[in-house]
C-alpha cells in the first residue's frame, strides 16, 4: 500500500491537528516559510510526524529545510543537491530525497529533464545522498496514466524502490503505476482558496 502525504498546504493548524490526534502521519507542505510557521511547533508536541518538502526548494532556504523536513521531494539540480549535503552534514542530519523529473518536458515545469537524469542522480549517489526515487507532477490536462507508466519504467532502470506521483486528480492511476507515496490535498482538507 502506498503511503499517502496529507498535503496541508494553505491549510491552518487547526484544520492538520485532528487529523495527527486521528494518527495520520505523513504531510506535505510547498512553501518552506509557511511550514517554518505552521510546524515548527507541530514538530515538537508531535514527534513522530513525518514532514515532506513537495515544492520547489531555493537554495537560500535549504538550511531551514533540512532542519524541518523528513523527506525532500523536490531535487532537480546539481547546485541543490550540493547545498543540502553540505547542510547535512552541518547539522548531523539526514533527510530523505526523491529528484523531480520534468517527466512531460514543459518549459516552465520544476524537475531535471530525462536526458539530465542520470548524471544527477550519479552525482547525488557520490555525495552519499539518500535518494528514494523519482517524483513527477504530469502535465496539467493530459492522462497521467502514460507518465506514470514512464516513470516506473525509468525508476526501475535506475534501481529505485519508491515513487512519488499522484495527486487527487490522478491517484489512483498513480498507485496502479506503483507510487509508493500519493500527495493528496484537496480530497483530504477541501477545496483551496
Ligand atoms: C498541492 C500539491 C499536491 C496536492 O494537490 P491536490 O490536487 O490538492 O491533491 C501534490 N503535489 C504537489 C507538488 C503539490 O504542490
Amino acid at each position: 500500500m502506498p503511503i499517502i502525504i496529507a498535503v496541508s498546504k494553505t491549510f491552518p493548524e487547526s484544520e492538520i491537528v485532528p487529523l495527527i490526534e486521528y494518527g495520520h502521519s505523513h504531510f506535505g507542505e510547498n512553501k518552506v516559510q509557511e511550514a517554518l510557521n505552521k510546524w515548527t511547533n507541530l514538530k515538537v508536541k508531535y514527534p513522530d510526524v513525518k514532514l515532506h518538502l513537495i515544492g520547489k526548494l531555493q537554495t537560500n532556504k535549504v538550511k531551514f529545510a533540512v532542519n524541518l523536513f523528513d523527506f525532500i521531494h523536490s531535487v532537480d539540480n546539481e547546485k541543490l543537491a550540493k547545498k543540502i549535503s553540505e547542510e547535512q552534514k552541518k547539522q548531523n542530519k539526514k533527510v530523505k530525497l526523491f529528484i523531480q523529473v520534468n517527466i512531460g518536458d514543459e518549459d516552465q515545469k520544476s524537475g531535471v529533464s530525462k536526458k539530465d537524469l542520470k548524471n544527477l542522480y550519479n552525482f547525488c549517489k557520490n555525495l552519499e545522498l539518500e535518494v528514494l526515487g523519482l517524483m513527477c507532477i504530469p502535465p496539467l490536462g493530459k492522462d497521467s496514466n502514460l507518465y506514470f507508466k514512464e516513470m516506473k519504467t525509468i525508476n526501475d532502470e535506475l534501481k529505485l524502490k519508491d515513487l512519488s506521483m499522484g495527486m487527487t486528480s490522478d491517484y489512483i492511476d498513480a498507485a496502479k503505476n506503483s507510487a509508493t507515496y500519493l500527495r493528496i490535498g484537496s480530497k483530504i482538507f477541501g477545496l483551496r482558496n
